[in-house]
């Protein structure tokens, strides 16, 4: 059953970010420790993404013949309970007048083979979506590791993988507990790999708990 759309609008106080879409689909322990204990690990690839999507919006916006570019754009939905920022929105004139959005997002490596980024795009579109009361049929994502905009569509599929992240994501912050941690390859790129512990028994535990733990 689709509990977003069951449920009324999100209020102001209970949108979460879109960024915390990429977290809950790389692991949902990940995304705990970072939304619900609220830590957070730097490692090189997170500060390099940072300092690209700063230097995107840092640019201001743009005109150009038949294209209005918006960056750093601030979107929300109430339907999804997410909040966040369009790295870029090109608004494309059409014929009749009309601008059509086009959101873009940065990524400072390369296409992944799941489709962690798609949803976050997805998410932005369908933040536009509700805001401006129109369809976007695609938008793309630019990754500074190809110099290359890939361009996605906001298939039906697509669209219902990203409520589903986004379900799933107001479900853990409801719960409002630490899951266990599964060891996997992804254990090996995550930042947060030694608050997690996926080797030891603090693998069974969150974070805080296992400091104080071995604190007694
Ligand atoms: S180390 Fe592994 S289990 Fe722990 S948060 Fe990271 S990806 Fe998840």
């Amino acid at each position: 059953m689709n509990t977003i759309k069951q449920r009324n609008l999100f209020q102001e106080s209970e949108l979460l970010p879109i960024s915390a879409l990429q977290h809950i689909q790389f692991c949902e322990r990940q995304c705990a420790l970072i939304h619900i204990e609220r830590i957070w690990a730097e490692n090189r690839l997170t500060v390099e993404g940072h300092l690209l999507h700063e230097k995107v919006h840092d640019a201001g916006d743009e005109t150009r013949p038949g294209i209005t570019i918006a960056r750093g754009l601030s979107i929300r939905s109430c339907k999804l309970g997410l909040i966040g920022k369009a790295d870029a929105v090109e608004f494309h004139k059409q014929a009749n007048g009309a601008q059509q959005p086009y959101p873009i997002e940065y990524k400072r490596g390369k296409p992944k083979i799941d489709d962690c980024d798609l949803v976050q795009l997805c998410a932005q579109a369908l933040c536009l979506e509700e805001m401006l009361n129109i369809t976007i049929p695609q938008g793309a994502i630019y990754y500074g590791k190809t110099h290359r905009r890939l361009e996605v569509v906001f298939s039906e599929a697509l669209r219902q993988e990203t409520e589903s992240a986004a379900r799933q994501l107001h479900a853990l912050m409801k719960k409002g507990t630490t899951p266990t941690a599964v060891k996997t390859l992804k254990c090996e790129k995550c930042s947060l790999v030694e608050y997690c512990l996926p080797d030891t028994a603090g693998g069974n535990k969150s974070a805080i708990e296992y400091v104080k733990e071995i604190s007694k």
